[in-house]
């Protein structure tokens, strides 16, 4: 549960939303705007703190733990992709790509960093300061960052919200493929049924609420 504000104004932004995310699955969660997505991602990723219920990342109780712990998780377990990308202007693609690692002061795995770069395309682009790539590339510098340090989870807001139909679709096919050859976990929140339909799993939320779950061969029908 999550509420914001007090009294005759407060919002159940997340009450009685249950759900399971198997490790290695794709998942899609989709909702009208208000429906809770982005409280629950941010809830699911540790960003948040929420009021009432849990959140299990394996065996530990997101909701019992403090900020410092929960940033820590953060950076050991969990990647981001964000639809403005987020990348730091004044570095490179590569150093973008290394920056959680750098930041939690861990050697970057190098032969993991070359798949990761080979995969998404992105090997003569690494000398490229962002504003020289294409909004495409930068959002698979962006993914290839949020997979660096091979989190658990990987979660993504609207990632394909900012590119041209090409380069959501190429960027889906990797996330389908990172969970289905890498054994990634991928959480992504999309407004968009095309894009929910490359997840294995949809989940619809409303008021707070999961009211509704599809397998993916069952998508493209409600399209
Ligand atoms: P979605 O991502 O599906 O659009 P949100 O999780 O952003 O939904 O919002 C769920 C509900 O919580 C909405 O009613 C929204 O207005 C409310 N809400 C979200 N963030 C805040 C906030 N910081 N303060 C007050 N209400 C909020
Ligand atoms: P929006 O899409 O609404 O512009 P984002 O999805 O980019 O916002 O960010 C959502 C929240 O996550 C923000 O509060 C931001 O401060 C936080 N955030 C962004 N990047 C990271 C990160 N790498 N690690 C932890 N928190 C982050």
């Amino acid at each position: 549960m999550k509420i914001y504000g007090r009294g005759d104004t407060a919002v159940r932004a997340l009450d009685g939303a249950t759900l399971s995310i198997p490790a290695g699955q794709f998942t899609a969660v989709m909702g009208p705007s208000g429906s809770g997505k982005s409280t629950l991602m941010h809830a699911l990723a540790g960003l948040d703190t929420i009021d009432g219920g849990q959140v299990l990342l394996g065996d530990t109780d997101l909701s019992r733990l403090g900020e410092r712990q929960r940033t820590l998780l953060r950076r050991e377990r969990v990647g981001f992709v964000f639809q403005s990308f987020n990348l730091v202007p004044t570095l490179t693609a590569a150093e973008n790509i290394a920056l959680p690692l750098t930041l939690a002061g861990r050697r970057p795995d190098q032969e993991w960093i070359d798949e990761l770069v080979a995969i998404l395309g992105l090997a003569d682009r690494l000398r490229h300061r962002p504003t020289e790539l294409s909004g495409g590339q930068q959002q698979r510098v962006a993914v290839a960052r949020a997979l660096a340090a091979r989190p658990e989870i990987v979660f993504a807001d609207e990632p394909t919200g900012n590119l041209d139909s090409r380069a959501g679709e190429a960027l889906l096919s990797f996330l389908r493929r990172a969970a289905r050859e890498l054994g990634q976990t991928i959480v992504m929140v999309t407004h968009d049924p095309s894009a929910a339909a490359y997840a294995d799993r949809v989940v619809f939320l409303a008021d707070g609420r999961v009211v509704d779950e599809l397998s993916a061969p069952a998508v493209p029908a409600i399209l």
